[in-house]
């Protein structure tokens, strides 16, 4: 039996205060969040749209919804009502459509820019190198209705600590290049969003101030399961 309340107790008394934790819950059903919730969660994180705006609709209104996976520019606008955070964008082109979904809700919609910090070649993201084009970059300032509040990635999937404490490091080194250039001006893009299940600890270590933590809290998933 995974016993989500205590999970969550026992990482949250783990984690420092300034490391925030978004509790995964993709294709775990509504009971299994509304544990996590009674146990005092209150950001969850999904990477479906679908799955994300049915969830958001079902259960209690003070839920900060988070997406976390990568986002198609057609489904922005079911989310860009509601949603507390996106954490993988990864083309100016999708910015640019959040920022007009985000007007049309009268929002301003916070974002995270991904980078690809993996070896793995199938992870979505912008590269290491983009990153001196992005430090010149100025839509960011003229898109009113986003708010970059930071940066995040995943490491390689591997039993290779080192390289992931390497990736980690690598992301965090980016984060301050940005925070030094394009974003010097702005005091709340101060988010660094890394680590997960099998990673979080070595990524606190290396910088991150925000997590996301899925079967360690909920137990494994079954993707078969999920309709
Ligand atoms: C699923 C997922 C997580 C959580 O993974 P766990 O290993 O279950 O903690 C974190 N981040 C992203 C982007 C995910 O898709």
């Amino acid at each position: 039996m995974t016993n989500i309340a205590d999970n969550i107790r026992k990482i949250q008394s783990e984690i420092p205060e300034n490391v925030c934790l978004v509790a995964v819950s993709k294709t775990k059903p509504d009971e299994d969040l509304m544990v996590a919730y009674d146990a005092g969660q209150r950001i969850f994180g999904e990477n479906k749209v679908q799955e994300l705006t049915g969830k958001a609709e079902r259960l209690p209104k003070d839920i900060q919804w988070h997406m976390i996976g990568h986002l198609q520019t057609n489904k922005v606008k079911y989310i860009a009502p509601f949603v507390s955070l996106i954490h993988a964008v990864d083309s100016i082109k999708l910015l640019k459509t959040i920022n007009k979904e985000a007007l049309k809700n009268n929002r301003v919609i916070p974002c995270l820019l991904q980078m690809h910090i993996a070896e793995e070649s199938e992870k979505f993201g912008f590269k290491p190198e983009d990153i001196e084009q992005l430090s010149q970059e100025t839509v960011f300032s003229e898109l009113k209705n986003i708010r970059i509040c930071g940066v995040m990635g995943m490491a390689t999937f591997t039993e290779d600590q080192t390289q992931i404490r390497r990736e980690f490091a690598l992301l965090k080194n980016i984060f301050d290049r940005l925070k030094n250039s394009t974003f010097s001006e702005q005091e709340d893009f101060a988010t660094i969003s890394m680590g997960m299940s099998g990673d979080y600890p070595i990524a606190i270590e290396e910088g991150s101030n925000m997590v996301r933590i899925g079967s360690t809290i909920f137990g494994a998933r079954n993707y078969n399961n999920v309709s």
